[in-house]
């Protein structure tokens, strides 16, 4: 495969959609970035990386450090594990940060991918690790490559200053027992882990060990096979907010969006790619992100259908 030569035609297709939709501006500092950037990359499971575009500018990961929080969370728990008792692994059919249907399942969020499941994730890393985002933004370097990895502090406090949603939904969960350590902890370090800015190069090859079934940059098991598959499964299914049925249908990989107009996507057995342009549809996906994974699939017959 010709990664370059793909990537390039990827891009010549979706460049003309980036600049649609709306960058998310509900946590103000995500508001600076300008709408039409586009970058896209792919990391084969060799570690070769390639890229186009606004490939190598760093941006605010948000909700795709979901991925690698319930993938930290498989790893420390060894295979042993109750997260799966306190989230579920459901399409919620609600937007990402609906409280009401917390209420009718008794704080037991649908998937470890809407905001209320990837709290119970993040209180779940800090019981097993004593630090959440700390063990994140380590993991982040070491599989990146990249020492320079960092929070966005402006990020994380404009987050914290406009949480209460987040805020919310923790104390909710709280109230059903569902939490081990207090809400405001586990917000921080929610808050800490979505700040988090990296480039497309950086999450593309973060993400490598989802394609090579659980194996890290430097060849050892993160997670057994059989966890990465399941990871895999639930990115497909409940990856990209209220819209994995369309994006399923589109795109046909494992996926996992952010509010920063980002996307990892992976191709198991073979690459993982991350996409980035800031506008986003009204589901929470990036519009030009959707696109170019969708010519991706259709250029090169890897969907996993
Ligand atoms: N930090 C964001 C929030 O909790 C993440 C949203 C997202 O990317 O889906 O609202």
């Amino acid at each position: 495969m010709d990664y370059q030569a793909v990537l390039e035609e990827v891009a010549a297709f979706a460049r003309p959609f980036a600049g649609q939709g709306q960058v998310a501006d509900y946590i103000p500092a995500l508001e600076r970035v300008s709408a039409d950037r586009f970058g896209i990359a792919v990391a084969d499971i060799n570690g070769a990386v390639h890229g186009v575009g606004d490939w190598e500018v760093p941006f605010s990961v948000q909700s795709i450090s979901k991925t690698f929080s319930l993938a930290l969370v498989m790893a420390h728990a060894h295979g042993d594990d109750d997260i799966w008792k306190r989230v579920g692994r459901e399409p919620s059919g609600t937007p990402f940060n609906s409280l009401v249907q917390l209420e009718w399942e008794n704080g037991i969020p649908r998937n470890p991918f809407i905001n209320a499941g990837a709290l119970v994730v993040t209180d779940r890393l800090q019981s097993l690790t004593g630090d959440a985002s700390t063990t994140m933004l380590h993991f982040l370097r070491e599989e990146s490559g990249n020492p320079d990895l960092a929070f966005d502090q402006a990020v994380a406090g404009s987050e914290a200053d406009h949480g209460d949603r987040n805020a919310a939904l923790a104390h909710f969960m709280a109230s059903f027992g569902n939490l081990e350590n207090p809400v405001p902890s586990v917000i921080e370090h929610y808050f800490w882990q979505c700040s988090i800015e990296m480039s497309c190069r950086d999450l593309a090859t973060a993400g490598s060990f989802l394609a090579r079934h659980g194996v890290r940059a430097d060849g050892t098991r993160l997670l057994q096979a059989r966890e990465a598959k399941r990871i895999n499964a639930v990115m497909l299914t409940c990856g990209t907010y209220d819209a994995a049925g369309e994006f399923a249908y589109r795109v046909g990989l494992p996926a996992k969006s952010g509010v920063g107009g980002g996307i990892i996507a992976v191709v198991p057995g073979r690459c993982t790619l991350c996409v980035w342009s800031p506008g986003l549809d009204r589901r929470g996906n990036s519009v030009a992100g959707a696109a170019a994974l969708d010519h991706f699939t259709t250029l090169t017959g890897w969907s996993v259908f």
